[in-house]
């Protein structure tokens, strides 16, 4: 562990490399629910619905470039025109912790698709291994956002990216809460065409790759599972 100073949510830490995919969260909602969600006293019930907010707001600015099309409606006094979303989305969930993403997502753009895509991270050779996937044959996605709370390593991103691109997915997403300076440039590195939001960019990876400051397990906070 380093003795450095952390620096506050929502800036980049001292020194760290520029980091042309990642997109860090400036808005004062999501610092203020980071803050919560870090607190070690915050318990799952709060932990889970905190992330649940800061989900959807920061898949709201995942979102800004998505696909419209004009349509024509009635309100009840005339006709005029709108916009619907063009895009069809997927969402793909790391189990576990990617799971407590769900339903902000699903509340977010509720016509979207979940695939599932199971990793985890062996403990001997921190490498990610792939348990379950559940894709159908073809991708019918135009986007496909990747959900994990902690881009850690980066390993297990990098790997579902390499599946989801393989499956056919040609736009893909990340969205994170937190992301370690290490899993930024792996990203980087392996999938420079896939951008990054997060909520927060964390000063560095410990020895048990686990994000510092950070938030502790993501998954054990979530499911009370500590
Ligand atoms: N996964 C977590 O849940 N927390 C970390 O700090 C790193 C990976």
């Amino acid at each position: 562990m380093s003795d450095q100073q952390s620096a506050p949510l929502g800036t980049s830490p001292p020194e760290t490399p520029r980091f042309p995919c990642l997109h860090v969260s400036r808005h004062p909602l999501v610092r203020h629910k980071l803050t919560l969600i870090a607190d070690v006293w915050t318990d799952s019930k709060l932990f889970r619905e905190l992330v649940r907010e800061v989900t959807a707001l920061l898949l709201y600015e995942a979102t800004t470039d998505l696909a419209e099309e004009a349509v024509t409606f009635r309100t009840p006094l005339e006709e005029r025109t709108g916009s619907r979303i063009a895009s069809r989305i997927g969402f793909v969930p790391i189990l576990r912790a990617g799971l407590g993403m769900v339903d902000a997502a699903l509340v977010t753009l509720p016509r979207s698709e979940v695939w599932h895509l199971g990793m985890y991270r062996d403990e001997t050779t921190h490498r990610p291994v792939s348990y379950y996937n559940k894709l159908p044959a073809r991708c019918p996605d135009d986007l496909v956002i990747v959900l994990d709370p902690m881009l850690a390593t980066g390993g297990s991103a990098s790997d579902a990216t390499t599946a989801l691109k393989a499956w056919g997915a040609n736009r893909i997403k990340f969205v994170g809460l937190m992301a370690a300076p290490e899993g930024v440039a792996r990203m980087e590195q392996d999938h420079p065409d896939v951008q990054l939001y997060v909520g927060s960019l964390e000063r560095q990876l410990d020895d048990r790759f686990y994000i510092r400051p950070g938030l502790g397990d993501a998954g054990d906070r979530l499911f009370g599972t500590s």
